[in-house]
Order: C-alpha cells, then sequence, then structure tokens
C-alpha cells in the first residue's frame, strides 16, 4: 500500500485534525517548561508526563528516561523489525519569558484565526506535535516505517547530559536515519533544509602583571598595562573591520564550498539589506549577499566577547591595572578539529605575551551531512510536495549540540526538516507558530516517511 493513491483522505485527515492538534499544543504551551529556571522543575516533569500520554494517546509507545538533569521522552510507532526506522528529534523545553512584554500572557497559548501564540509554539513543541499528527497517519495506513520520537528537555541549556542519555539508551534509539525538526526557514516563500551546523570554541586569556593596581603618574611608562597588552594582541589575532583571523593556519582545514552549495546559498534569498533589519544592526562587515551568507553559514569566526580589567566607573581614576581578561570564541566550520585550534591559538597567543594564561572553555564541534545522500533528496521531495515550492539547502551558523552527540552515539547523519519561520518569533516576545505551517507540516512528514519507508 501506498499512501499518493489516499491523497484525497491525507487532506481530510489533516483538515479533520486540526480542533485536535490545537487543543493539544495548548496543552503542551501552557506548561511552562523553561528549563532554564531551577522554579519550573515541577512542569519539567509535568511537560514529560504530558507528552508520553500524548504519544500513547497517539497509538505509540512512550517512556519518560530519567537523566542527571530533566528527562527525554521517547516515543515508539513500531512497524516491523524487518521495516527501515527513522528517529525523529525535538525539544520541549523553551526559553523564558516576561509576560509584561508580551501582548497575550506566554504560558496560556491563545488562537489568533491561523496563528497560535504563545512560549514554544515555534520553538520546538509545534514542530514536534505536527510531525506526531504525521506518525499517526503513517501507522494507521500500515506505512512499513518504524518511527521513533525523541524529545529533549534540556536543548535551550545546551543538552549537558545528552551525550550521556544516548549512550545509556543506544539500544532503543537505534535507527536508519534521523530527522531534526528545530529549524527556520529564510522565509515563507522559501523553505530551507538544513544540513550542516557551526562548532564553538571558547577560550579566556588571562594577564596578570602585579598584584594591584598601581598610580600612572608614579608607574605609568615603566609599569606594564594588561588591558593594553590583551587589546593589543586581539588586533593582532584579526582584523577587525573584515573579520579575518590571522592566526596562523587557522583556514587550513576549511573545507571549499561546492558550486552545488553556493548555488543554493544564492538561491535562499538571504540578503544583506533583510539580515540587517531583522538583527537591528546598523552597518555589517560586507555587502554582498553572497558573501555575507558564506560568512555566517560557511566560514568560521573569531569574537571578543569582553575585555574586562581596570577602571570602568565614571571620569577618570588615573590607575595603571594590573591584571585583564580577555573572553574569545572561535565558530569552526568542517573539517577543523577544536584540538588544533586550541593549539594554534594558544602558541599565538604564548608567542605574543609569554605569561598569559589561556584557558580553554567550552567545545562543539562542527557538523555537516550529507546533501546528496538519498534522504536528503526524499526530504527536498516531501517539502516540495507539502508547500509547492522546492526548497533550498543551506548551513546554519549556530550550533546543536545534540545533533553532534547524535551522530556520535547513533552514527547517523541528521537531517533538518524544520518549520519555524523568521516570523515566528524564535526566543523572542510574541512567539507565534500557525495552521499554515502545521497542515503543510503534517503532509511533508508523510510525504518523506513513505520515501523513507522505501530505503534501506
Ligand atoms: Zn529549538
Amino acid at each position: 500500500m501506498t499512501l499518493q493513491v489516499q491523497g484525497k483522505q491525507l487532506e481530510d485527515y489533516v483538515k479533520d485534525s486540526r480542533a485536535e492538534f490545537e487543543s493539544n499544543l495548548k496543552k503542551l504551551v501552557d506548561i511552562p517548561s523553561v528549563s532554564m529556571d531551577p522554579a519550573h522543575k515541577a512542569d519539567m516533569v509535568r511537560c514529560a508526563e504530558e507528552a508520553a500520554k500524548m504519544i500513547r494517546d497517539a497509538g505509540g509507545e512512550a517512556e519518560i528516561v530519567q537523566t542527571k538533569g530533566y528527562p527525554c521522552v521517547i516515543g515508539d510507532f513500531k512497524s516491523s523489525p524487518d521495516h527501515p526506522t527513522v528517529l525523529v528529534y525535538n525539544h520541549i523545553d523553551v526559553q523564558p519569558a516576561d509576560p509584561s512584554e508580551w501582548k497575550t500572557e506566554p504560558f496560556n497559548m491563545k488562537i489568533d484565526g491561523e496563528t497560535y501564540f504563545g512560549r514554544g509554539t515555534t520553538d520546538d513543541k509545534g514542530p514536534a506535535l505536527t510531525v506526531l499528527y504525521a506518525a499517526v497517519y503513517a501507522r494507521q495506513n500500515n506505512l512499513p516505517l518504524n518511527i521513533k520520537f525523541l524529545w529533549e528537555l534540556e536543548e535551550e541549556i545546551g543538552s549537558p547530559n545528552f551525550e550521556a542519555f544516548l549512550k545509556e539508551n543506544v539500544a532503543k534509539l537505534k535507527t536508519d536515519s534521523i530527522v531534526v525538526s528545530d529549524t527556520i526557514w529564510i522565509s515563507r516563500e522559501r523553505p530551507a533544509i538544513g544540513y550542516g551546523l557551526r562548532g564553538l570554541q571558547g577560550m579566556l586569556v588571562r594577564l596578570k602583571t602585579g598584584t594591584k593596581d598601581v598610580h600612572s603618574g608614579l608607574t605609568g611608562g615603566l609599569a606594564r598595562n594588561p588591558v593594553g597588552e590583551l587589546a593589543g594582541l586581539i588586533g593582532k589575532m584579526y582584523d577587525p573591520k573584515t573579520g579575518q583571523v590571522t592566526i596562523p593556519g587557522y583556514y587550513d582545514k576549511v573545507r571549499k564550498l561546492t558550486a552545488d552549495e553556493e548555488k543554493d546559498f544564492v538561491k535562499s534569498g538571504f540578503t544583506v539589506d533583510g539580515f540587517k533589519k531583522a538583527h537591528e544592526l546598523h552597518s555589517t562587515r560586507y555587502t554582498d549577499n553572497l558573501e555575507g551568507a558564506k560568512r555566517i553559514w560557511a566560514m568560521p569566526t573569531l569574537e571578543v566577547h569582553g575585555i574586562t580589567g581596570g577602571y570602568t566607573g565614571p571620569g577618570v581614576k588615573t590607575i595603571v591595572p594590573h591584571q585583564a581578561e580577555a573572553k574569545i570564541s572561535m565558530r569552526l566550520v568542517p573539517d577543523m578539529d577544536p584540538e588544533e585550534v586550541v593549539k594554534i591559538f594558544t602558541d599565538f597567543v604564548k608567542k605574543e605575551i609569554p605569561d598569559a594564561e589561556v584557558l580553554r572553555e567550552g567545545t562543539l564541534h562542527p557538523y555537516v551531512g550529507d546533501r546528496a545522500s538519498a534522504h536528503a533528496a526524499a526530504a527536498k521531495q516531501a517539502m516540495t510536495d507539502a508547500f509547492g515550492v522546492e526548497p533550498v539547502f543551506v548551513r546554519e551558523g549556530g550550533s546543536i549540540g545534540a545533533v553532534v552527540s547524535m551522530k556520535n552515539v547513533l552514527g547517523k547523519d541528521a537531517i533538518f526538516m524544520g518549520l519555524s519561520l523568521p516570523e515566528h518569533g524564535y526566543h523572542a516576545i510574541n512567539e507565534n507558530y500557525d495552521w499554515k505551517q502545521t497542515s503543510g507540516g503534517i503532509k511533508m512528514f508523510v510525504k518523506y516517511f513513505e520515501a523513507v519507508s522505501k530505503l534501506k
């Protein structure tokens, strides 16, 4: 049996699901599962329980698996061990929300026509629930595919326990392919499938040249100035006008973009003007659209987040500071190795300022999947069929630690089939999601599941 011959039925199924989808989304959104805030501990448990119940009510098996932090929910819509398996990752924890800034209550979902307002509607409870409705349809039609759900509750705090959780539950999570539905399209008119992420390496450089701040009249001219020395060091590490990093060997491992990748970056419709507006920037380092897209998706960076040290109060206090600290991080791209980056960074600092201390902060590895795989082709076709527009393949500038962990532990690439739009307000006030993306999304995932059931 194929679902294509039941195209009409799918259309009806989606329409008939609307009221129930909206009431279920409200149930999830009304639970303030703010992982960042310890005051919401009980809500986290309640959210996991409600989610597991929803999976069971939909005809799947569900289990709440404890971790050292908040639990994960594993859902299972079994077909047969002989059939392929797809694992769909979403997260159901959310960012905090300040009710005084919102036009509706963030944790009391309001429906306005086709739009759903509330914290977590688009990031990522709405997309999670959308996939669940597609799984129900696939299961009811006996699609020869096992569909597993993995819903995390610590994504917004950097997935600190996720890799350990995966390692302890490898058998339960065994899969042939992975889908992540937690990304944003370029615009409503331009669906996007992500296949790459940047990594991150944090560093801290500390310089102490004495035990206390000293008087610039008495000591100035002879005493060293750590704030000045760190500023000079940073100036030698990169050209702040262009962003180009000048640490020797920094770009050696950067994977060159293929002609097809560049073509998709152009087709994505990304513009520097739109970017400036979206992020309220007065000006940018580059004005060319392709160069801009490359700089945020496919090139590594070095950024200074802050320099501390010296006197920053009102007026002038004529001291020579005795210590300073620079907080720096580098966004990494394939095939850069964080270990090598830490080494060349440290060597560079030590050569310039031998008595500076270099401390390593957190590491996230860069990630790139295969955009030419059968699963990527299936995703592209499913998105085109469901939304009537061909998607582009893009990379993401940020990092999703969970994706690299799944690749490491489960051994499979992930494909990012997100449903969120820029106007949905990811992490912002008045976050929302809508029926258009839901109904299209259910169809997209049904079509994707159908295609994947034929791959082995
Ligand atoms: Zn998210």
